[in-house]
């Protein structure tokens, strides 16, 4: 399976939010640097709680090195919800998803077309 690279202290810091911001969702924007996810940008006054459609209301930062959008689900389920679809297939890049209980088994990513992406963590 073609996979998506990522930093392990990225991996770790973006579970550490999903358990801060429990119950509710977080959702942030992915940067990379050649190939590999290295930083997280959080939105500013998302709203939190609902569905995860508040992408929707965010303006997209102008950004070329931001290739995909984090957020989590306070439940078990690590599939895209419609609304999440929905905004995958506008933004375009990859999209990850990290499901309770927030651990590196729970964190799933996929394409803008929501197809799955395997994971691979770098040192
Ligand atoms: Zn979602």
């Amino acid at each position: 399976m073609e996979a998506v690279r990522i930093r392990r202290e990225l991996l770790e810091y973006l579970l550490e939010l999903a358990r801060d911001f429990y119950p509710n969702e977080f959702a942030g924007f992915l940067r990379e640097r050649d190939g590999v996810f290295e930083e997280v940008l959080i939105a500013p006054n998302p709203h939190f709680g609902s569905s995860s459609a508040f992408f929707d209301t965010w303006m997209l930062p102008y950004d070329e090195s931001i290739k995909g959008t984090v957020h989590s689900h306070p439940g078990p389920s690590p599939w895209p919800s419609q609304a999440d679809l929905n905004f995958f297939s506008k933004f375009g890049g990859v999209h990850m998803i990290i499901a309770y209980p927030f651990t590196e088994d729970s964190v799933r990513a996929y394409r803008s077309d929501g197809s799955r992406l395997g994971i691979e963590v770098v040192e």
